[in-house]
């Protein structure tokens, strides 16, 4: 009965005329689905659209250098997601001869890829019969079975995959599982659930509760640590300013990013170091959070006088003219402090 009402509703309100619903093979469907596990639908159209004019199969994805996909991914954040997206299309043309797998162990057990984007990728492209358990279905879930308890912790996370299992349908495995996303998305919504329009509504228990809004569990309050660091924003004479590549691993991996110093002396001292003459202007903090803590960032603005010949060619970092950006993949609030810069000029 849960499976046949959520049809009918996905019949008359499902949506069916998103991209990665146009040809939908595992690719297309794959990339969709790493792009929307942490970013709305609306926001990650038009990405998915430049993404896939630029990569349009598995093969060109691999061949491609790792900068062009980080730039293609700049601005969606969660950059892990395109470096594992990458490492992935490597991996299915070296062992599978460019032909993305179709089995769920193998499709699993690629970078990136849980249990329920494998069962995405191998119901809606493939037809194939899996549960599904992303952020949307498990709200709608814990709801309608007023399942209590953060949705993170393991228990909680057992007794949910049982139910999607058991409400998954032998038949239009993908329909059932775009609806239930589109439902959790649309009406089961996070803030405000549209009950009145729900196809669940006569059989779900926090509604009957009026405990719609208290579920699921928030996760168990924390504080996050705050991290303090100074940013070098060191311009030239041409405007441009200096960003380095930061390391594969850790916050921004394999992106483009200014100078980062833990205070102001150790920042001074690099433009000792290379004889960089030059006013510090301070600017206010700006705050950027993760998930596991907030990044305080100081913009140290530097204006060079006088051309750069020597300096810090080469390996060391680039040379990134604003007004003509490259192609690189720059963080956020890189960007956003470029964009100040920018409108400062
Ligand atoms: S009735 Fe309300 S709370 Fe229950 S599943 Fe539908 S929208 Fe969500």
């Amino acid at each position: 009965m849960f499976s046949e009402n959520i049809l009918a509703w996905f019949a008359d309100h499902g949506r069916k005329d998103l991209p990665w619903q146009q040809q939908p093979t595992p690719y297309r469907v794959w990339v969709s689905e790493i792009m929307l596990q942490q970013t709305q639908v609306k926001t990650v159209i038009p990405f998915y659209q430049r993404f896939m004019s630029r990569f349009p199969d598995v093969q060109q994805l691999a061949d491609a250098p790792l900068d062009d996909v980080l730039h293609h991914w700049s601005g969606l954040g969660y950059y892990a997601r395109a470096r594992n997206l990458h490492k992935a299309a490597r991996l299915v043309r070296d062992t599978y001869k460019g032909i993305f797998p179709e089995q769920f162990e193998q499709v699993e057990a690629l970078p990136g890829i849980g249990r329920s984007t494998a069962g995405a990728i191998l119901s809606l492209a493939c037809g194939q019969r899996h549960a599904i358990l992303d952020g949307n279905v498990k709200r709608v879930l814990a709801r309608y079975h007023a399942v209590h308890g953060w949705t993170g912790n393991s228990t909680v996370l057992r007794e949910l995959w049982l139910l999607a299992e058991a409400a998954t349908p032998q038949q239009n495995v993908a329909a059932y599982n775009q609806a239930m996303m589109d439902l959790g998305a649309t009406v089961c919504r996070r803030g405000t659930p549209d009950c009145e329009s729900c196809p669940l509504t006569s059989g779900c228990l926090a509604r009957r509760q009026g405990i719609q809004r208290d579920l699921p569990s928030p996760r168990p309050r924390k504080v996050l640590p705050v991290r303090e660091v100074h940013m070098l924003l060191l311009q030239d004479t041409q405007q441009a300013v200096w960003l380095q590549q930061r390391p594969a691993s850790g916050i921004w991996g394999g992106l483009w990013s200014f100078p980062e110093f833990a205070g102001a002396a150790e920042l001074q001292g690099w433009l000792d170091e290379r004889s960089l003459p030059g006013e510090i202007q301070q600017h206010d903090v700006v705050r950027h959070t993760f998930s596991h803590f907030h990044l305080d960032i100081t913009p140290c603005l530097v204006r060079l006088q006088n051309p750069v010949f020597s300096v810090m060619d080469g390996h060391e970092g680039v040379w990134y003219n604003t007004r003509q950006p490259g192609a690189l993949g720059l963080p956020a609030p890189v960007q956003r402090l470029l964009q100040r810069l920018q409108a400062s000029d």
